[in-house]
């Protein structure tokens, strides 16, 4: 954001010298406060002024910018809230989920249960895809049926309880990430929707990654 110069506290000489070199930052001469003082500098030092001096600071005051107003600050915090936005978006791993949220970050209010909902439908979608489960299974029953180590169809780990573990993590991810937003309206704190959304992200790129190597152990 671009910081706002107030001159007016400057001592008489570090003003008498800004005029003679005209030598202002921005915004400066068009700002009432610091303007007036300028001028009260100039009428005050004149005999010690270059001729022709103060019209040229009358011209630079001409073409120097106006101060932000308050609408230009709120305009560019919108802006710096986008660019934060974006960088979420860029940091996640998944392609595809990279893909289906970037239309919903691009909305101007960030609806982040609507982006976790996503997110999740994306999670569960991809098991059932990668474990060839029945479009019937959903949640928690889903992944028991596809990441139980007794008859899993996807394997995270040779040792059946890590396996288990793995289980345990998108049982949660279920019933903690999914299906609150899934079945009612929630308000989350943008900090914790972030989260959710990087934990989903995470678990996305891990079952991806065991589905491949299960895949190449068969
Ligand atoms: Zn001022």
């Amino acid at each position: 954001m671009p910081q706002f110069d107030c001159i007016c506290g400057e001592d008489d000489r570090v003003i008498l010298s800004r005029i003679q070199n005209l030598d202002f930052p921005s915004y400066v001469l068009k700002n009432p406060c610091c303007w007036r003082r300028v001028c009260q500098v100039q009428a005050k030092y004149t005999e010690h002024l270059a001729s022709g001096i103060w019209s040229e600071v009358c011209k630079l005051r001409v073409r120097s910018p106006r101060p932000p107003t308050i609408e230009d600050e709120a305009a560019q915090l919108r802006q710096a809230q986008l660019q934060t936005d974006s960088l979420v978006l860029g940091e996640i791993m998944d392609e595809e989920l990279r893909e289906r949220l970037e239309p919903l970050f691009q909305q101007e209010s960030l609806a982040l249960d609507r982006i976790i909902r996503e997110a999740s439908v994306l999670l569960e979608d991809r098991l059932r895809d990668l474990a060839g489960a029945a479009n019937a299974l959903s949640g928690v029953r889903l992944v028991d049926a596809t990441l139980r180590p007794s008859s899993c169809s996807i394997r995270f780990s040779d040792d059946d309880s890590e396996q288990d573990g793995a289980r345990f993590l998108y049982r949660g991810a279920m019933q903690f990430v999914r299906n609150p937003p899934m079945h009612r309206l929630v308000s989350y704190p943008e900090a914790t929707g972030r989260a959710l959304v990087r934990l989903t992200d995470c678990l996305l790129v891990l079952l991806s990654q065991a589905a491949e190597q299960s895949m190449r152990a068969q």
